[in-house]
C-alpha cells in the first residue's frame, strides 16, 4: 500500500493530538513528517506554569517523548521552522533549506502572545509567557532581579505572577478592569480570588492603564496613563493571544482572525487543513485545549476517510491552575433580565457558587473555593439540563465519592480531553486499572491541565471499592501497578533474568513501554551483572547506537580521553578520521573531550575501528567524563595530583551502568577549575587531603554538591567513590540523577550508611563484580555482525530525533 505523505507544521498540542488520532485510526496509512520551531518533543503547554514555578523540567511535561516519534516512524524536525507553503507544487520549505512535499498538509502553528504596542515595549526585560524559552528567561531574571510587573489579571497573567512569586520575586499585577479574570468570573468571584491571591503575596494594581514601559536599554518600571509609576526589572505581558496566521496568509490561504476552516477543518485550498489556536471555525478562534482536541479528532477522521458529522463548535469552561485557589466557570457568567440565579455564598469557608438559569435550564456557572461540581455543571450546561436535575443530584452526592457515583455515564470527567465517566469506568474494569496514572495512560483523562485528577481518583475509589488504595505508591510506569521496590524484590525473590520474563511473571498489562523497558534492562543488569545479557533493543536510542543522534539525523562520536588528557598520536588519528569521513565539525566539549559532529550512521563502525580508542560513552546512562584541572604538577596553587586521580577514577569506573549519567571532576585546590562543585562526584584536593562532594548538577536543576567526606589517602577516596556509586546504583530510581537522589535520601542519611566500613566493603565487592564484565561498546559492536547489519546498515527508518 502506498502511504500518503502527511506533513504537520507545528509540533504543539493540537497538531500532535490530531496525529495521535490519525495513528489510532490508520497507523499504516501515512508517512508523517512534523516540523516544530521549538527544539523539544511535544509538550504540555498548559503545564508551563509549573515549569515557571521551578522544580519541573521539560521532560516532566513532555506528552510524547523522542521515542514516540521513532516508534511511530515519524520524521521529526525539531527546531526547524516552515517558512513557505507552495500550494501549487504541494511543498513546504524551511529555514534550514529543506523542501518537503505533501499529499495532505496540516497547519497547526498555534498563537503568538499579543504584545501591547507601548512605548518601551522593545526594552530588555519585557517578556511574554508562551513557551519553554520564556520560562527559562524569566527564571534567569529572577536570579538577578527582584521586582516583576505582570500586565494582565487574566488566567495567564495570574499563573505567571504565581510562578514569579515562587521564584522569590515581588510581583505587581496590573489590570485594566476593577476585578480579576473579568472574562471568566463575576465580580464576587473576582474579588474573592483577589483576596486569596493577596494572602499568597501578590499585589494588585487595578483599573490602571499602562502608558509606557520606562528605562533606558533595560526596563526599570511602568508609567500609567494617570501619571503614576511603579518600579519593575521584569515586565511580563499577559494580555491575550493572536492566532499565528502569517505563513498561511503568505501562501494565499484565506484567513480572518485565524485561518478559515469549515466543519472538517478544511481550508479553502485542497489538501490543506488547519487545527488548533491558529484556526477560525464559525467565527471563533479557540484558545483552550478541549475544543482543539475535538477538532483534532474530527480532522483525523476526515484524513482517514471516516464518516463524521464534523466539528460543531464548543462550549468553554475555565479552571485556574494556581495552588490553593479553586476557580471554575463555564457558559454564561453574568446575570441579565433573561436569567435567574441559584447562588450560595459561604463566607466562613470562603466558597461561592452561582448557577445561572435561563428558561429553567442551566446556562452557566461560576464556582470559587469548591470546584468539585465544575465538570458536572459543565456537562449540564452543554446538555441544556434543567436546574432541578442538578439540585437533585447535589443532594444525593453528600460525599466526594458519592458525587462521582451520582454522575451519569455520559458526564464528562476530563474536560480537556472530553473523557466521560462511562469510558473511564469501562477502562478500569476492562484493563484492571488501579492508579490515576494508568487511567491517564489508557483514556487520556487528566493528561492535560490535571484539574480532574481528584475526580479520577474518586472514580477509582468508587469502582474498586475496598481494593482501591488512595495513598498510591508510584508504579514504575502505566504497564504495571508495581513500584520499583516491588519489582526489584520480585526479581531477587523469583530469580527473574529477562525483561520479557519479568513482564510475564509479574503480569504486565502490555508489552512494555519506553519507560519500563530501559528501566528493567538496567535493574536486571544491576542485580545480576555476571549473568544478565544486556537487551540492547530495550535501551534508549543513543545507547543502542553508541552515539548521540543530532537533530539533522547524523551522529556525534566522542572517544574516551582519560582525565581529559590526550596524546599527539591520538590527535593525529582523530584528525585523520575527521578528514577521511568529512566530519562536519570537531568540537572540544565541556567535559574536556573531542567531539566529532555530523557523522553518518553507516560510517560509525568504520570510524570506531580506525580510531581504535575506547568509547567516551558520551551517550550513556553511566560514567561520562572525569574532568581534571592541571593540578600540582603544573599549577602553582595545586596541592594534589588531580590529573593522576582523574585518570585513575576514569579507568576504574568507565563503562559502568548507572541509573542516569554520572559526571565527575577532580580539582587540586578549592579554586575548583574542574568545576567539582557541580558534578555527581566532585573531588577537591586540599593540603594533605581529598574532599569528596556528591550530588552536584550543572544542568537544568542546578545544584551545588554536598561535602560527603574528607580523606587523607587517594585509596580511601577511590574506595568511597566505589561505595557511593554502588549505593546510588542500587537505591536510585532509573533516570534519577544523583542530585535528585541525594535530595530524596538526604546527605546525612547517605553519610550514615557509608560510615559503616562493612557496608563500604560490600558495596565495593558488588561494584567490582559489575566492572569485571564491562566491555568497550564500540569494540563489541564492531565484532558483532548481526548488530552491525541491524543497526548501522539496514535501519528501516531515518531517525530524526535528538
Ligand atoms: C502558560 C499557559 C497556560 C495555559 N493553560 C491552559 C489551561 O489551563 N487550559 C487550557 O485549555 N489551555 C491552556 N493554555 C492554552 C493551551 O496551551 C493552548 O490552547 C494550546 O497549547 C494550543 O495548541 P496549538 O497546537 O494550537 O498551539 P501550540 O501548542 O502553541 O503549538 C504550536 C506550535 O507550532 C510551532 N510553530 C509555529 N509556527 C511554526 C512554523 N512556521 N514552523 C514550525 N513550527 C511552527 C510553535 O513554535 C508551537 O510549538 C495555556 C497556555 C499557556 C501559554
Ligand atoms: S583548581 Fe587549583 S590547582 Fe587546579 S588548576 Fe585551578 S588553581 Fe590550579
Amino acid at each position: 500500500m502506498i502511504k500518503q505523505k502527511l506533513v504537520l507544521i507545528g509540533n504543539g498540542m493540537a497538531g500532535v493530538r490530531a496525529i495521535e488520532e490519525v495513528l489510532k485510526i490508520n497507523p499504516e496509512g501515512f508517512e508523517v513528517t512534523i516540523f516544530g520551531t521549538e527544539p523539544y518533543p511535544n509538550y504540555n503547554r498548559i503545564q508551563l506554569s509549573k515549569v515557571l514555578q521551578g522544580g519541573t523540567s521539560v521532560s516532566d511535561i513532555t506528552l510524547n517523548d523522542w521515542e514516540w516519534y521513532q516508534d511511530n516512524m515519524i520524521r521529526f524536525y525539531p527546531g526547524e521552522t516552515v517558512t513557505a507553503i507552495n500550494t501549487k507544487t504541494q511543498t513546504v520549505s524551511t529555514d534550514k533549506g529543506r523542501t518537503e512535499s505533501y499529499d495532505q498538509l496540516i497547519i497547526a502553528t498555534g498563537s503568538n502572545p499579543f504584545m501591547l504596542p507601548l512605548p518601551g515595549a522593545d526594552k530588555e526585560g519585557v517578556k511574554a509567557f508562551r513557551n519553554i524559552k520564556d520560562c527559562e528567561e524569566m527564571i534567569e531574571y529572577s536570579k538577578r532581579h527582584k521586582k516583576a510587573a505582570v500586565i494582565g489579571g487574566g488566567l495567564l497573567g495570574l499563573e505567571a505572577a504565581r510562578g514569579l512569586l515562587n521564584l522569590g520575586m515581588e510581583v505587581d499585577v496590573i489590570h485594566i478592569f476593577d476585578y480579576l479574570m473579568e472574562r471568566q468570573l463575576d465580580r464576587t468571584a473576582g474579588k474573592l480570588l483577589q483576596t486569596e491571591l493577596e494572602k499568597q503575596g501578590m499585589n494588585f494594581i487595578l483599573q490602571k492603564n499602562t502608558a509606557e514601559i520606562t528605562g533606558r536599554k533595560h526596563v526599570t518600571g511602568l508609567k500609567f496613563s494617570d501619571g503614576s509609576r511603579i518600579k519593575a526589572d521584569l515586565v511580563v505581558m499577559a494580555v491575550g493571544i493572536k492566532p499565528n496566521v502569517a505563513l498561511a496568509q503568505e501562501a494565499g490561504i484565506p484567513v480572518n482572525r485565524g485561518i478559515l476552516v469549515n466543519d472538517y477543518l478544511e481550508t479553502d485550498i485542497p489538501n490543506v487543513f488547519a487545527v488548533g489556536e491558529c484556526a477560525e471555525h464559525r467565527g471563533i478562534a479557540y484558545g483552550l485545549v478541549a475544543p482543539l482536541y475535538q477538532q483534532g479528532q474530527v480532522l483525523a477522521k476526515r484524513l482517514c476517510g471516516v464518516q463524521d458529522k464534523g466539528y460543531q463548535g464548543s462550549v468553554l469552561s475555565t479552571q485556574l491552575k494556581v495552588s490553593g485557589v479553586d476557580v471554575f466557570s463555564a457558559g454564561k457568567i453574568n446575570e441579565d433580565e433573561s436569567t435567574k440565579v441559584y447562588k450560595m455564598y459561604d463566607d466562613w469557608n470562603g466558597t461561592y457558587k452561582k448557577v445561572l438559569i435561563e428558561d429553567g435550564k442551566i446556562a452557566g456557572a461560576v464556582l470559587f473555593g469548591d470546584t468539585k461540581d465544575g465538570n458536572k455543571l459543565f456537562d449540564f450546561i452543554k446538555k441544556g439540563a434543567r436546574i432541578e436535575e442538578y439540585l437533585e443530584s447535589s443532594q444525593s452526592a453528600n460525599s466526594e465519592v458519592n458525587l462521582v457515583a451520582s454522575m451519569s455515564d455520559e458526564e464528562i470527567i476530563c474536560g480537556c480531553n472530553g473523557v466521560t465517566k462511562g469510558s473511564i469506568v469501562e477502562a478500569i474494569k476492562a484493563n484492571g486499572l488501579t492508579t490515576v496514572d494508568q487511567v491517564k495512560g489508557c483514556t487520556n483523562a487528566s493528561r492535560s491541565c490535571g484539574g480532574c485528577k481528584s475526580l479520577v481518583s474518586d472514580l477509582l475509589a468508587c469502582t474498586l471499592g475496598e481494593h482501591y488504595q488512595a495513598d498510591q505508591k508510584e508504579a514504575i510506569c502505566g504497564c504495571t501497578t508495581l513500584s520499583r521496590e516491588e519489582v526489584l524484590a520480585e526479581i531477587h525473590e523469583k530469580g527473574l533474568t529477562h525483561i520479557r520474563e519479568v513482564m510475564n511473571v509479574l503480569e504486565w498489562e502490555s508489552d512494555g513501554c519506553s519507560k519500563c523497558k530501559p528501566a528493567l534492562n538496567y535493574y536486571l543488569g544491576m542485580i545480576n551483572p555476571l549473568k544478565y545479557q544486556d537487551e540492547h533493543e530495550a535501551r534508549y536510542v543513543n545507547e543502542r547506537m553508541h552515539a548521540n543522534i543530532q537533530k539533522d539525523g547524523t551522529y556525534s562520536v566522542v572517544p574516551r580521553m582519560y582525565g581529559g588528557v590526550t596524546t599527539s598520536d591520538d590527535l593525529r588519528k582523530i584528525a585523520d578520521v575527521a578528514d577521511k569521513y568529512k566530519v562536519g565539525m570537531i568540537k572540544v566539549t565541556g567535559g574536556q573531550r573531542i567531539d566529532l559532529l555530523g557523522v553518518y550512521k553507516e560510517d560509525l563502525p568504520k570510524i570506531w575501528a580506525e580510531l581504535d580508542m575506547p568509547s567516551g560513552s558520551a551517550y550513556s546512562k553511566g560514567l561520562r567524563t572525569v574532568k581534571t584541572c592541571v593540578g600540582e604538577n603544573f599549577c602553582r596553587f595545586g596541592t594534589q595530583d588531580s590529573i593522576g586521580m582523574g585518570i585513575r577514577l576514569e579507568r576504574k569506573f568507565e563503562g559502568l551502568n548507572t541509573p542516569h549519567k554520572v559526571k565527575m571532576a577532580v580539582s587540586a585546590c578549592p579554586r575548583n577549575c574542574a568545576e567539582s562543585g557541580i558534578k555527581d562526584v566532585g573531588v577537591v584536593g586540599v593540603e594533605g587531603a581529598w574532599e569528596m562532594y556528591v550530588g552536584g548538577n550543572g544542568g537544568t536543576h542546578l545544584r551545588e554538591a554536598d561535602l560527603l567526606f574528607k580523606f587523607k589517602s587517594g585509596d580511601e577516596l577511590v574506595e568511597m567513590i566505589g561505595a557511593f556509586l554502588q549505593y546510588y546504583r542500587e537505591s536510585a530510581k532509573y533516570l534519577e540523577r544523583t542530585s535528585a537522589w541525594v535530595e530524596r535520601l538526604g546527605i546525612d542519611h547517605i553519610r550514615d550508611v557509608l560510615s559503616d566500613e562493612l557496608m563500604v566493603k560490600e558495596y565495593n565487592n558488588r561494584i567490582d563484580e559489575a566492572l569485571s564484565v564491562v566491555q568497550d561498546p564500540w569494540k563489541e559492536a564492531i565484532n558483532n555482525k548481526n548488530l552491525l547489519r541491524d543497526l548501522y546498515q539496514n535501519v528501516k527508518v531515518p531517525v530524526e530525533t535528538k
